[in-house]
């Protein structure tokens, strides 16, 4: 399905402020606060997608975020377009994953520090699985932390930049 990600990932991101607003109704203290901020470029980008598999990619992304940070945290979200590729980044404030562990995170199953990991429930098969969709869609997923400050999870999916007339001059 093309969609323009900038629209998609704003649509995917609504979703989690309007939890955040039905939990903030509830009143309930026990719910974690967080803001995100977001960096996206407005700027139409058409991108074909399959696009409830994305969607399981930026939830999984954004629920990591969430449960690995303290209450009240910011998540950044960026989006932009480099060259022939679109970037989104997110960004938390949390814990942040040893360098040693960086790239096994995508491993089936792979938690840092498993007494930590099992007290927040889970079983460590959220980014094997986004990182399988994510190179279905001959993308890229990777990670970047520093303890204790947070870490940023970037995706990287090919765009094709179509010229103003909609089509590039080898097509014609
Ligand atoms: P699941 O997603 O299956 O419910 P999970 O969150 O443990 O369980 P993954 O999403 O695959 O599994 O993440 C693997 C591990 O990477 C986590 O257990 C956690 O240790 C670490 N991790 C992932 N995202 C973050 C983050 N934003 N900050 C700190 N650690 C993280
Ligand atoms: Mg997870």
């Amino acid at each position: 399905e093309w969609v323009n990600i900038n629209d998609f990932v704003n649509h995917v991101l609504n979703r989690f402020d309007m939890m955040l607003k039905k939990d903030a109704e509830k009143s309930d203290n026990s719910v974690k606060k967080y803001t995100i901020k977001r960096e996206i470029t407005k700027q139409a980008l058409w991108v074909e997608i399959d696009t409830d598999k994305m969607m399981q990619v930026i939830d999984n992304i954004m629920n990591n975020a969430i449960k690995y940070s303290p209450d009240g945290g910011v998540i950044t979200v960026r989006l932009l377009q480099a060259h022939k590729h679109i970037i989104l980044s997110i960004s938390d404030q949390g814990l942040g994953i040893p360098r040693k562990d960086l790239n096994k995170i995508f491993d089936r199953f792979y938690r840092v520090d498993k007494a930590r990991s099992r007290k927040q429930g889970g079983t460590g098969l959220g980014l094997a699985i986004s990182k399988e969709i994510v190179e279905a869609h001959n993308g890229r997923i990777w990670a970047d932390s520093a303890e204790g400050e947070g870490s940023t999870f970037y995706i990287s999916l090919p765009f094709e930049p179509i010229s103003e007339e909609g089509a590039s001059w080898d097509e014609i």
